[in-house]
Formats: C-alpha cells, sequence, structure tokens
C-alpha cells in the first residue's frame, strides 16, 4: 500500500501501534503526536516534548520502523522533533519521569521473544569503562581473556554485589573477541536455563550441546542463578568441561562470592576456583566522580563541578544507582531547559536521595558487622588496644564507615571514642593502598560488607 499523505501514512501506523503497545503506553507516547510531513522515505513526526521524543527515538524506534514498513510496504525512517517547550512546569516532568519508568518495566514483557535472546549491547565497551581502584582487576583480567582467549586464566570468575559492572565486562569481552574474528557466545545464565530445559524437552540436547561446543569462548552472566536447579547444573558441568578441555575461553560473573556459592555442584566449584577469581568492589569517590564525568561529556550537557561532586558524595552504592540519579536530573534539564545547580539537583532527586538515607547504614551497625567479623568487642575498636587484628579491624571500620555513611573523619574519629581526623584518615589511606595487592582484605571487606544491616525503610 503507497500512502503520499504523511498524516494519513501517521495515521495508519498509529493504528497499528495502537494493537501492540499496551494502552497506557500508547496514550503516553503516541497519541499526542503529528505528522508533519513525508518526503523521499522520511516520516517527520511532531511531538509534545524532547522527552517524549527521546524515548520514542531510543525505545520504541524498532516497533515503530516495523509498523511503519508494515504499513508502507517498504522500510521508511521516523524522525521525531519536540514542539518547542514554552512553560512547562516540574510537576508535569514528574509525572513524565514516573511514567518513565513504569513503561520502561511494561517495555520489558512487551518484547520478550522479539529481541534476540542474549543480545549484546554496544554501550558496553571497554571504551565506555571507567577503571578505578575498585574494578582495576576485574577490568585487567577481562582486558587479558579478550586478547588472549584460553590462554591465561581460564575460567574468569568475576563477582560483585548488583550494578557494579559485571554485566558490561563480560560485553566488552564478547566486542572485542568477535572483532577478532572469533565466535563468542554470551548468555545469560537464565537463558542458558531455558534453553537447556526445553532441549531437554524436545530431544535436542545434541543441537543444545554443539552450539555451545562450536563457540570460541561463552560469557555465562549471573550464575547464581542456576543454584538449586540439579538438571541445570549438569548439563552446565558438562558443557563447561568440553569447553575447557577444548582450550576455549570461559567467563562467568555472579553477584556471589565463589564461597556463598556453596549451595551448587562441588564440581562446578571447584572448577571455577581452578582459574582466576577477580571481584569488583563499590566505587571509591574519586571512581564515582570519574564515571559521572565521562557520562556527562557524552550527554553534552554542561554541569558545574560542585553539582557534580554533590551527586558523588551522595555515596550511591551502586553505578547503576548513580546513573539512575544522573539520568533523571539529564532528562529533567532537556525538558525544562533550565541552567544546572547543587540545588536544582539537589531537588530532583530528592527522593533518590531520601532512600538512600532511609535505606542507609547506621555507624553502629558497620561497627558491629566489623566487630562480629573478627569476633572481637565493640569496645576493643573504639578503644586504643593495639594487637594487630583490633588495630586491622579498626583501620577497616574507620574505612567503611568514610565509604558507606556521608559521615565527616572528625565525627568517624569521635564515633570510634575519640580519635582525631587525621587518624581516620591514614587509615583510611592505608586501607585504600592495600585493597588491590590483598585478596584477603577485599575478601574480608565483601564479607564484612554482605552484614550490614541497612536500616528499614
Ligand atoms: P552488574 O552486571 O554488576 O549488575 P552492570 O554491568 O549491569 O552491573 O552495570 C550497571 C550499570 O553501570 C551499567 O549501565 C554499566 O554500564 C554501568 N557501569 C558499571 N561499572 C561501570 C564503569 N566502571 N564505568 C562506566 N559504567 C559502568
Ligand atoms: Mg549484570
Amino acid at each position: 500500500m503507497e500512502i503520499k499523505n504523511a498524516r494519513v501514512l501517521w495515521q495508519a501506523i498509529q493504528g497499528e501501534l495502537q494493537i501492540i503497545i499496551p494502552k497506557p503506553s500508547y496514550e503516553t507516547w503516541i497519541k499526542d503526536t503529528r505528522a508533519l510531513s513525508f518526503n523521499g522515505n522520511i516520516l517527520s513526526i511532531e511531538v509534545p516534548n524532547a522527552f517524549v521524543a527521546e524515548m520514542l527515538e531510543h525505545r520504541m524506534h524498532s516497533m515503530i520502523s516495523d509498523a511503519a514498513e508494515k504499513i508502507n510496504g517498504s522500510q521508511i525512517e521516523v524522525v521525531f522533533s519536540p514542539v518547542v517547550l514554552e512553560n512547562s512546569d516540574m510537576s508535569d516532568v514528574n509525572d513524565k519521569a514516573d511514567i518513565l519508568e513504569s513503561y520502561i518495566s511494561n517495555e520489558k514483557s512487551l518484547h520478550l521473544g522479539k529481541i534476540k535472546k542474549s543480545s549484546v549491547n554496544y554501550r558496553y565497551s571497554f571504551e565506555t569503562f571507567i577503571v578505578g581502584k575498585s574494578n582495576e582487576l576485574a577490568h585487567a583480567a577481562s582486558l587479558a581473556v579478550s586478547n588472549k582467549p584460553g590462554q591465561l586464566y581460564n575460567p574468569l570468575f568475576i563477582h560483585s554485589g548488583v550494578g557494579l559492572g559485571k554485566t558490561h565486562l563480560l560485553h566488552s569481552i564478547y566486542h572485542i573477541l568477535s572483532k577478532n574474528g572469533l565466535n563468542p557466545v554470551f548468555s545469560t545464565t537464565e537463558d542458558f536455563t531455558n534453553e537447556y530445559i526445553s532441549s531437554i524437552r524436545e530431544g535436542k540436547t545434541d543441537s543444545f550441546r554443539d552450539f555451545y561446543r562450536n563457540a570460541d569462548a561463552i560469557l555465562l552472566d549471573d550464575i547464581q542463578f542456576i543454584i538449586g536447579k540439579d538438571q541445570t547444573q549438569e548439563g552446565f558441568f558438562h558443557t563447561f568441561n568440553a569447553i575447557h578441555l577444548a582450550g576455549k575461553q570461559i567467563v562467568i560473573s555472579s553477584d556471589r562470592s565463589i564461597y556463598s556459592l556453596k549451595a551448587m555442584d562441588d564440581r562446578i566449584t571447584s572448577r571455577l576456583s581452578g582459574g582466576l577469581v577477580v571481584d569488583i568492589q563499590p566505587p571509591e569517590y574519586e571512581t564515582r566522580l570519574s564515571i559521572l564525568q565521562s557520562k556527562i561529556s557524552q550527554s553534552g550537557i554542561v554541569f558545574p563541578d560542585d553539582a557534580v561532586q554533590f551527586m558523588a558524595n551522595h555515596g550511591f552504592r551502586s553505578v547503576r544507582e548513580l546513573e539512575g540519579c544522573l539520568n533523571r536530573v539529564i532528562a529533567y534539564v532537556e525538558i525544562v531547559n533550565s541552567e544546572i545547580s547543587v540545588d536544582l539537583v539537589r531537588s530532583i532527586t530528592s527522593d533518590l536521595i531520601r532512600t538512600r538515607r532511609i535505606d542507609s547504614i547506621s555507624e553502629t551497625s558497620i561497627l558491629e558487622a566489623v566487630a562480629k567479623y573478627f569476633a572481637i568487642e565493640r569496645d576493643s575498636i573504639k578503644g586504643r588496644q593495639r594487637d594487630r587484628i583490633t588495630a586491622h579491624a579498626r583501620q577497616i571500620t574507620m574505612f567503611l564507615l568514610r565509604e558507606e555513611t556521608n559521615l565527616p573523619l572528625s565525627s568517624i574519629g569521635k564515633f570510634l571514642g575519640g580519635k582525631d581526623h587525621s587518624t581516620v584518615l591514614h587509615a583510611c589511606n592505608r586501607i585504600s593502598l592495600k585493597i588491590n595487592s590483598d585478596s584477603v582484605l577485599r575478601n574480608d571487606l565483601m564479607n564484612i560488607r554482605q552484614n550490614f544491616e541497612y536500616q528499614p525503610a
């Protein structure tokens, strides 16, 4: 069907979209749009604001192109431009941000089965990965296996809390391997499990095995999903062995440490610890700052230094939270077109910051977790004892207090029985320096952090 009139064409496409997009999303994003022109194969659509344009362009693009192609009979390019914004107020923006969030979760279910499983994200590359003390080892190991797959560290096991860059690194490795002409397979453990189970059901376990065995490397994300799934563990174990024996690279990520994967088949845990095990710690202030700066420079928006520092200072525990905060600010600014200041950032992200504050750890629970881990009294950490364990536990407490709370050094000192601020600074620096070379220390920190009790919201 050839439609030349822009308005009629867009109406037909809208009709198609109405069928495939859930009603609330359709009403929010598509309904209030208007066709401007149709020239060559470019269909130009006017939308209420930049936020909607961004949304349609980046998140719904393939759905819209597919619908357009279906109606038009051949591909057309659909471009969106916002009407010039006049008096937008913040409450409107707030609504949109909420809608965006709920839409994103809707969209996931909408797309399932359409997007190729285990699709790899091009934004996740070594170029966009900011290296700091907290992730230096994981980054170096990932680079090494990318360039010499199967030769250095096999398997490579990367673990960390959520939102700290494991998936980003796995995708980065994938890109380098495929750029070098190899055939890597990236899979989430969930997909792996589902494929395995259905291959059994359909009697196609051979093709399942061949698929993975023919790969030059396998990158398996979030292995913790396999816990408790005995059948899949069996399948995984055999696939793993075949690939490993063939000298092909295996990279596995997990949000638990290898010690906490105890519930897994011993044969698997022992295979995994036979390679290189690296972790990613939560980013320290400097890294948080560089991550923000890098994402800001990609956005092309100008942020004053104090506003960036304000965000970095709010000590979000994961990179994902930090990004969420920044994206919120960017979305606002793009719509409202106002200058960025600390006050603006504070007001836009107050709920995020508030959640963090509510969901934060008290000084006492940090002290408690350290004392418990080293099996010593809280009071001795606060006291003056100088035996090795107590001194070490005291330094770790100081370090964690600085990383996990917004307390100034002097208050940390005061809380710990009246130490002065230079003692606290010295302790923090010592721990930071040792983190990279001392795997026992890293493991201590990881385990202590897992025992924190966050205050209930
Ligand atoms: P995980 O898999 O550990 O839960 P992700 O890899 O999904 O974490 O990372 C969460 C988000 O933070 C992603 O958008 C990712 O690009 C970003 N991110 C994590 N670490 C870094 C880093 N070092 N530099 C830049 N972006 C990062
Ligand atoms: Mg992940």
